[in-house]
């Protein structure tokens, strides 16, 4: 048993922004199940979305998430954070974080879909994230330490299940370790793997949310999943993303034959919200028609946009010729573990932050580029209420006692060894690529509910996880996250953001307005579980 003040299972851009920032008091270990890099952060191309210019206003950024976000988000959330981002942006940019500048050394600000202004910070040209997360690594302090190739399979909590007290995870060598603390933080990323075609890196399986769930943790908003519209598409398969900024400097979509597709679909036509822009390539693609960004309008693509360039050329695509082959696919979830904006969960000693956590600022539908922005503003905020908790290290100190009684319970629980079927790799993400994807209906939702039904989430739920390899855990946390998606999809009766029913086309606001549905997983009296239990919350 291994035993610190904090432990951060992930590190992307909200677990480094946090461990750069919680005091060099406490001792910290990251734990991520691949190398520090694996993750969406390291992908991130277009920027961090902030009002630093002149012209701009926080308060229009509010605008602009609230109406990306179909206004489901949090006001009080989101004008939280959009006041902030232009001192965090300018915090990390002073201490040497390099963006790009012009020749007077201010910043260049790319324009983005749903935007009003152009308030996207970028670095590298569009290799944001690798620089941010680049920085952040070189920020850690001695008090940090990393395990890498360490899989985290389940939550720890005391006996009588009203405080997280640690995680079990799986080593490099094959063997289990169990790591305690007072503060445990899920910064385990999205879940876009779960769909055939997605932007997102291999580690996006939905651990974190799975985790939560397992753990008795609220989860919200689990339909909202963000569908980006152009993803590079060659051979049948996605090869990563082409980013929205490329829309903002002028690119347009387009059929074989040169149409433009978007000019009668919407007023902001290619910028318009990216839901609206992944239905109406969906449409196409269904048709069998495909569709492709043309580029021939932007100046100097290569320099201004050289990481897309790289990966245009590696799958064969001539940046010449002015046609990118693109196709929608799973971005980002709007939902995830329910949190306040420190992260903290329904459970004490538990905290999620990052693309695993929904603190309601995403809404229906993320606006571009305020995802990193969420990771460091979220992160920071944690960082600052557990240094400032004034129990953090007398909690650390008593903590031997509560790791006892975890034992304790970890003895008694009567967890079943389970060695039902798990759904395949492949079968489970085109399912929910065909059923739970861009476009629902009833009829498809209750097919891929039912074909998820038949893999038994109740024991799954139940089982010991110890004995599984991480690819079986894996498969796992797909499962679970995917029917909780599911799940919420179809009891949300109507059209949203990134939500959309063909059987509701429209928002409802009389029945919908600001209800979330939220999952837990409770615990009744007689010591028994019941299983996914849904509230609405408004
Ligand atoms: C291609 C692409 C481009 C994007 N561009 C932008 C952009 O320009 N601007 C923007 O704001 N957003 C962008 N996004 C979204 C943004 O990158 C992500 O939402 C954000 O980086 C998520 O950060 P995170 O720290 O929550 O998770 P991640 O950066 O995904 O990190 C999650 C970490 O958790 C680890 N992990 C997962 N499960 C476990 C487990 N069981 N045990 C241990 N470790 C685990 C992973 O290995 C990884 O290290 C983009 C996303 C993609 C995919």
């Amino acid at each position: 048993m291994k035993q610190s003040d904090v432990i951060i299972v992930g590190s992307g851009i909200a677990a480094l922004q946090l461990a750069n920032k919680l005091s060099k008091d406490l001792n910290v270990i990251i734990l991520t199940k691949r190398e520090m890099t694996a993750g969406n952060s390291y992908l991130a191309q277009g920027g961090v979305a902030a009002a630093v210019s002149t012209s701009d206003d926080p308060y229009f950024h509010y605008l602009d998430t609230m109406e990306a976000g179909a206004h489901h988000s949090n006001p009080e959330a989101v004008l939280e954070m959009t006041k902030k981002a232009p001192q965090l942006i300018k915090g990390l940019w002073q201490s040497g974080c390099r963006f790009d500048e012009d020749d007077n050394g201010e910043l260049i600000l790319g324009m983005e879909g749903a935007h009003s202004e152009k308030r996207i910070v970028h670095s590298g040209g569009d290799a944001t994230g690798k620089h941010m997360v680049d920085f952040l690594l070189m920020g850690l302090n001695a008090n940090v330490s990393v395990q890498q190739s360490t899989f985290v399979y389940e939550l720890i909590l005391n006996s009588d299940e009203t405080r997280c007290t640690g995680v079990k995870a799986k080593l490099p060598d094959g063997t289990n370790e169990v790591y305690c603390a007072p503060h445990v933080v899920l910064a385990t990323g999205g879940c876009g793997q779960v769909f055939a075609l997605t932007s997102n890196a291999e580690t996006a399986t939905g651990d974190g949310m799975a985790l939560a769930y397992r753990a008795g943790a609220e989860l919200a908003d689990m339909e909202f999943i963000q569908f980006h519209p152009t993803l590079l598409y060659v051979d049948g398969k996605t090869k990563g993303l082409i980013s929205e900024a490329v829309r903002g400097e002028g690119a347009v979509l387009v059929t074989a034959e040169g149409k433009r597709i978007m000019d009668e679909i919407h007023p902001l036509k290619d910028l318009a919200p990216r839901h609206i822009v992944s239905q109406t390539i969906y449409d196409y693609s269904r048709r069998g028609i495909q569709i492709y960004l043309d580029i021939a309008n932007i100046q100097d693509f290569n320099s201004r946009f050289p990481t897309i360039s790289m990966l245009c050329t590696q799958h064969g695509i001539d940046i010449g010729k002015g046609l990118i082959p693109v196709v929608p696919g799973s971005h980002f979830i709007m939902g995830g573990v329910k949190t306040d904006l420190h992260g903290r969960t329904s459970i004490p000693g538990l905290y999620a932050i990052g693309e695993t956590a929904c603190t309601g600022i995403h809404g229906a539908n993320r606006l571009a580029s305020n995802s990193l922005l969420e990771g460091m503003f979220v992160g920071e905020n944690l960082a600052e209420w557990i240094n400032s908790h004034q129990d953090a290290k007398k909690e650390a100190v008593s903590f031997i006692g509560l790791h006892h009684q975890t034992a304790k319970r970890d003895a008694n629980m009567n967890q079943i060894v389970f060695n039902g079927e798990l759904p395949d790799m492949d079968s489970l993400k085109q399912t929910m690529m065909d059923r739970t994807g861009i476009v629902r209906t009833k009829e498809l939702l209750i097919l891929q509910n039912e074909w998820l039904d038949r893999f038994n989430l109740r024991q799954w739920l139940e089982a010991r996880l110890d004995h599984l390899e991480p690819s079986e855990l894996n498969r796992l946390f797909m499962y679970i996250t995917a029917t909780l998606i599911t799940q919420s999809a179809l009891e949300r009766t109507e059209s949203r953001g990134g939500h959309y029913r063909k059987d509701f086309p429209h928002e409802d606001n009389a029945n919908w307005m600001k209800k979330q549905i939220i999952h837990q997983r409770k615990n009744v009296k007689d010591g028994k579980h019941e299983f996914n239990q849904t509230a609405l919350a408004t």
